[in-house]
């Protein structure tokens, strides 16, 4: 693996062909409706985790955005383009976070390829690659410490080592902790962080959990994530997180959810070995604006307050 590709899909030799996703796809792409055929493939995605044809079709879907079209009936969405789960496929500038989709890695005649004015120029030792506005054409040296590669085409992807990081840990979650402001995290809201922060991973069995943020009108974020790790802490203290979870599995993402405030999410992933990382079946949901969330034994304040009055 070259230096930075670590996030990247790399297409196998071979894979098998999908019909039950690609009959539709295709019929959707021939009648102009780009976006549905890429809910398609993002549905896909969602359900079976990454995959080679699926990604083939979503590639030259995802490029296509820059000629307007007539054909075109739906053209796909800006969130579309930046959805964490086409990061793998996505090529990344290594010094601004400029990124594209270059469908060069599905074409197998790379040699003698000229491209006129590339969206970016990509080192084919290391992969370190910078977009059009970073790129000096006087220089082509790649600017890799120890690299003796020069940036050209083909333009491979990278994924998005720092628009989208990647869960260092394992494939499988155990716990995700989602810490609020001002307007409770809703089930709907709770999987599209999900989708956001865990893009992936393996949620069977994990447990989503939602909570107000206790950290003052004026925290930092900073103070928030210290607050948040301490939840996480006394999480593992009870037992709802195995051991180890808050000191070597937790990753704190901050989202800002559209017109519902900043989002906290501290993702805590299985270990290797144990119980956890055997998790499997539905996700449960303990979030703060289901007052049934804790299970019935544990009646929340709105319901005592209510059952006194009557
Ligand atoms: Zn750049
Ligand atoms: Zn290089």
């Amino acid at each position: 693996m070259a230096e930075h590709d670590a996030e990247a899909f790399h297409f196998p030799e071979r894979h098998d062909p999908i019909p039950e996703l690609t009959d539709e796809v295709d019929r959707l792409w021939n009648e102009g409706q780009h976006r549905s055929a890429l809910d398609t493939i993002l549905r896909f995605l969602r359900t079976n985790g990454k995959s080679a044809t699926a990604f083939e079709w979503a590639l030259p879907l995802l490029r296509n955005t820059r000629k307007p079209d007539v054909n075109i009936t739906e053209p796909i969405t800006p969130q579309q383009l930046g959805n964490p789960y086409f990061a793998p496929i996505a090529t990344e500038c290594s010094r601004c976070v400029n990124f594209w989709y270059s469908a060069h890695v599905l074409r197998k005649d790379y040699a003698g390829m000229t491209i006129f004015n590339p969206i970016g120029q990509q080192c084919p030792v290391c992969r370190y690659t910078l977009c059009r506005t970073c790129f000096t054409p006087q220089d082509a040296r790649c600017p890799e410490p120890g690299c003796s590669g020069e940036l050209g085409v083909p333009v491979l992807p990278t994924g998005r080592p720092r628009g989208m990081p990647a869960n260092p840990h394992t494939e499988k979650l155990e716990h995700v902790l989602i810490l609020w402001r001002d307007t409770p995290t809703t089930r709907e809201e709770a999987d599209e962080l999900l989708d956001l922060a865990c893009t992936g991973q393996d949620r069977g069995g994990i447990i989503v959990r939602s909570q107000v943020s206790q950290a003052g009108e004026r925290a930092s974020y900073g103070e928030e994530e210290q607050l948040g790790l301490v939840l996480v802490g006394l999480y593992e203290r009870h037992g709802t997180i195995s051991e180890g979870g808050l000191r070597d599995r937790t990753r704190v993402v901050l989202i800002d959810s559209p017109g519902r405030g900043r989002r906290l999410v501290l993702v805590t992933a299985a270990p290797a070995t144990g119980t956890a990382s055997q998790l499997s079946g539905p996700i449960k949901y303990f979030l703060s604006d289901e007052p049934d969330a804790e299970g019935p034994d544990t009646p929340s304040p709105r319901r005592r307050w209510f059952r006194r009055k009557t």
